[in-house]
């Protein structure tokens, strides 16, 4: 699909004049929608995201925060508004008033920048660990074999499985595999890491681990987004809370004030409800 969007110019949407950066993987959503034939998943959604912070993402299932979280590196293409990462249009280039679609080969080089963590962790079960994290770097020609084998032993660090470098993912329990699969996306030194929920596809005694890994990430400088019913996360790692019901954001604010405070009616029902 070629056709241009139109470029949505609402004076309460995050600007999208240029900025002096000062720091890298600042995100701006300006009034996106999207829908699925009839049915709206994104009902014109707003949102900045400052570089190097962490935000999480909840609300009730089917609210359209997977969806939401897809669009941040055109994974999902939005019928109306747009996305920036640091100036630059996600998924589109600009001409005039016009936002033209950038051809997939433009777009897997866009999205070296955002790194994303599935659900169900997508380690390329044919491959060991080690080569899980290499392949990517070497095949975008970011780093030298030599190199990324070296940088994989330092992820491998971070997430605490250097041990694992030879295994295959089938030997691995979830929350290891998962753990790698950060490790994967980190090997492309992401400006954004985007996680879908992380931990939903893990046994209960799994999560800690992942969530710890992730956590060690906040304040490294990228920023984060997460999606996650993890409200303990969420209040000890998130500097901002979204939250959102029926493809909109109802309320949004530091963690502290979300789930102490929640102002909107349907926020107070969810959390009553998980915590
Ligand atoms: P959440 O992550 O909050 O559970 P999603 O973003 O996954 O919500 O989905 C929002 C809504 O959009 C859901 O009702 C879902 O069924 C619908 N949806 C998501 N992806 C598709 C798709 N590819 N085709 C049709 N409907 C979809």
């Amino acid at each position: 699909m070629s056709e241009a969007l139109e470029l949505n110019r609402d004076e309460n949407a995050a600007s999208w004049r240029d900025r002096p950066q000062t720091q890298a993987g600042k995100i701006e959503i300006a009034n996106i929608s999207k829908s699925y034939g009839a049915f709206k998943a994104l009902d014109d959604v707003s949102l900045t995201i400052e570089p190097g912070t962490v935000t999480v993402i909840l609300g009730p299932s089917g609210s359209g925060k997977s969806t939401l979280l897809r669009t941040i590196n055109h994974l999902e293409r939005v019928d109306k508004g747009f996305i920036q990462i640091d100036g630059d249009y996600v998924g589109y280039r600009r001409r005039g008033d016009k936002l033209y679609e950038l051809k997939e080969k433009a777009i897997l080089k866009q999205r070296i920048q955002v790194g994303y963590v599935f659900q169900n962790f997508n380690l390329f079960p044919h491959m060991t660990v080690l080569d899980n994290i290499i392949e990517a770097p070497i095949v975008h020609g970011l780093l030298k074999r030599r190199e990324a084998i070296e940088r994989a032993y330092e992820l491998l660090d971070t997430v605490g499985l250097r041990e694992k470098a030879h295994a295959w993912p089938r030997q691995l329990s979830g929350g290891q595999q998962q753990r790698i699969a950060i490790a994967r996306a980190l090997a492309l030194n992401p400006k954004v890491m985007l996680f879908d929920e992380p931990t939903s596809a893990l046994d209960p005694e799994l999560v800690g681990e992942v969530l710890e890994v992730i956590n060690r990430l906040a304040r490294s400088g990228v920023t984060l987004v997460v999606v996650t019913h993890e409200i303990g996360f969420a209040r000890q790692v998130a500097d901002r809370v979204v939250f959102m019901v029926d493809g909109k954001i109802v309320e949004s604010g530091s963690a502290e004030r979300v789930l102490n405070r929640p102002v909107h009616q349907r926020t107070r029902r969810f959390l009553e409800k998980v915590l």
